[in-house]
């Protein structure tokens, strides 16, 4: 090895950023620091877009909404110990969603393991619980595959939170330059995620078994999740509706998928719907709390489940009349396909169509009651109201909608209106607060040719506040709302006398400056904050640790 000349190795950074490229990953959420400062300037060195936030947990958040949107995993990188910690946040919020992400965390030393070395955690036993797989890449020669399975796995079957491990030492470590490229194309030459379909084949008995159910109800129900959502099944979704004119449901962030206008849809009936459905095909949404477990009282007790979903154990899990094992997409053309052969329709005058329209046509308009009084000062209901006309009034594509809180989601919820695919994120199945600003980094760097509107209660938007100034940097076009009523739920009712004050700022550049801030804010003993401007130019990488990096 002494002939070869030290610009021919390679180390363990430029190993992982150059298998995270050829996988075709093109961004990567996260706040460097020891050991992974190297990782992230190779991974911009070759072209991979680097988010640095201010937290973990938002880059979390912001990585697994990512992997929602593009279908391709979004990627978190954290440093040891308490970055891996912060971002257990977004991996977890990755799982519960069924999201497709990758955190990737630096580790301490492995010779030091054990002995308290900098940082140190057992990071593979602390992400178990939060992800479903996790590898550690113990020598330099691990990493183009382990780079290789986290894709594939975060992505195959039902999507979710992987982790990689990256110690220290093996990210010094090196190889040669025509060693590292061999073993990453051996790598991502084994990779099934770019190869191999998602899902098995379903039975044609199935798809006939759904058909003849859809078919012979008396007040059938397509309902439909963010799983179709992810699936893309939008236009396999319109042509079942209106091919056979069953009335549909989507779920907080299914809405979008076909419009919220569109004349089948009911949402505005949503208990007539679920209560009187004698044959529901649920698609890609799974019967948990937010669908009150498809149990009475909210369902009948008579009502024929037809599940379709990615994942087996879901279906075992809820044991339907018929569950259809696959990706949502083929299932539903399948579908299509053998409704052709003998195709059925819904007349407008169906009893069933017609008392979910007259129901729906009710609650709207005693909505649109309410939402057409200008209450000052502000309700939830007026703001929303002129919030949801300007986002309307927004040419394709339709604005990416985030939104949070508990009064101003829920209100938001039913006011706010989709009419494009994807176009919602919500605390989702987990009901996560603090999501807000990292799913609008995420949706304006997926989508960078829509608009990104966040409608946030105050108590959301300050999970993560900060975050806004990550905004700025990137100049990314998100519009934050922030629904201020100071305080969780309620707001802070005490009159102006008893409220003591706001907080006080000083700006200071030079000795005298600081000196007076501290000796008026020691004094006053009320909340301040000082903003000490420090030459960009000061200070080194890591700090004092920098033989770490
Ligand atoms: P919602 O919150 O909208 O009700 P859930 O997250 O509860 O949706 O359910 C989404 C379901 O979609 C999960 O059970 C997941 O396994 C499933 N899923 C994910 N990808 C696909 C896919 N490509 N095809 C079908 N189902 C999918």
């Amino acid at each position: 090895n002494t002939q070869i000349a030290p610009e021919t190795l390679i180390d363990g950074n430029i190993l992982v950023a150059k298998s995270f490229a050829r996988c075709g990953v093109t961004h990567m959420f996260g706040v460097v620091g020891i050991p992974v400062t190297s990782l992230a300037n190779r991974a911009v060195s070759l072209g991979i877009r680097f988010l640095a936030f201010h937290n973990e947990q938002s880059a979390g958040y912001a990585a697994s909404a990512y992997g929602y949107l593009t279908g391709r995993p979004g990627l978190l990188l954290t440093v040891s110990g308490p970055g891996c910690v912060h971002g257990l946040a977004g991996l977890s919020n990755a799982m519960a969603n069924a999201w497709p992400m990758v955190m990737i965390s630096g580790s301490c030393d492995q010779k030091d393991a054990g002995r308290g070395d900098f940082q140190e955690l057992d990071q593979i036993e602390a992400v178990k619980p939060f992800s479903k797989f996790s590898v550690k890449a113990k020598d330099i020669k691990d990493i183009p595959n382990c780079v290789v399975q986290v894709i594939d796995q975060a992505v195959s079957g039902r999507p979710g939170g992987c982790y990689l491990d990256l110690p220290s030492d093996v990210l010094h470590q090196t190889v040669t330059e025509p060693e590292a490229e061999s073993l990453v194309t051996a790598a991502f030459n084994s990779s099934k995620s770019k190869s191999v379909a998602n899902g098995s084949e379903v039975p044609t008995s199935e798809i006939e078994g759904a058909v003849e159910l859809l078919r012979k109800a008396e007040r059938p129900l397509i309902v439909f999740g963010k799983g179709a959502a992810y699936a893309r099944a939008e236009n396999e979704l319109r042509k079942l509706v209106e091919t056979t004119g069953i009335p549909f449901l989507p779920t907080p962030m299914g809405k979008g998928l076909l419009p919220d206008t569109h004349e089948l849809a009911a949402s505005a009936a949503r208990s007539l719907a679920i209560g009187k459905c004698d044959v529901a095909l649920v698609v890609g949404a799974r019967l948990n709390w937010l669908l009150h477990f498809g149990e009475p009282p909210k369902w009948s007790k008579d009502v024929k489940f037809i599940l379709v979903d990615i994942c087996k154990d879901e279906i075992e899990l809820r044991k339907p009349h018929l569950g259809l094992v696959g990706d949502a997409k083929k299932v539903l053309e399948l579908t299509n396909k053998e409704i052709k052969d003998d195709p059925f329709c819904l007349a407008k005058t169906h009893p069933w169509v017609e008392a979910i329209s007259k129901k729906a046509k009710e609650n709207v308009s005693r909505m649109e009651a309410q939402l057409a009084k200008d209450v000052v000062p502000f309700n939830f209901l007026t703001p929303m109201r002129i919030i949801r006309d300007a986002i309307l009034g927004v040419s394709s594509p339709a604005p990416i909608v985030v939104s949070e809180g508990a009064n101003t989601m829920d209100v938001g919820r039913a006011v706010l209106i989709q009419t494009e695919p994807r176009s919602r994120l919500d605390a989702g199945t987990w009901g996560t607060m603090g999501v807000g600003l990292g799913y609008c980094i995420a949706a304006a760097v997926a989508e960078p040719d829509r608009l990104v509107v966040a409608v946030e209660g105050d108590s959301g938007f300050g999970f993560s506040a900060m975050e806004v100034e990550t905004l700025v940097r990137y100049q990314l076009p998100v519009v934050v709302i922030v629904f201020n009523n100071g305080g969780v739920y309620g707001g802070d009712r005490r009159s102006p006398e008893e409220i003591t004050g706001p907080l006080k700022g000083y700006l200071v550049e030079t000795p005298d400056e600081l000196k007076s801030a501290l000796a008026e804010a020691f004094s006053a003993r009320k909340p301040t904050v000082i903003n000490v401007v420090i030459d960009p130019y000061a200070g080194a990488e890591s700090g004092r640790l920098q033989h770490k990096n």
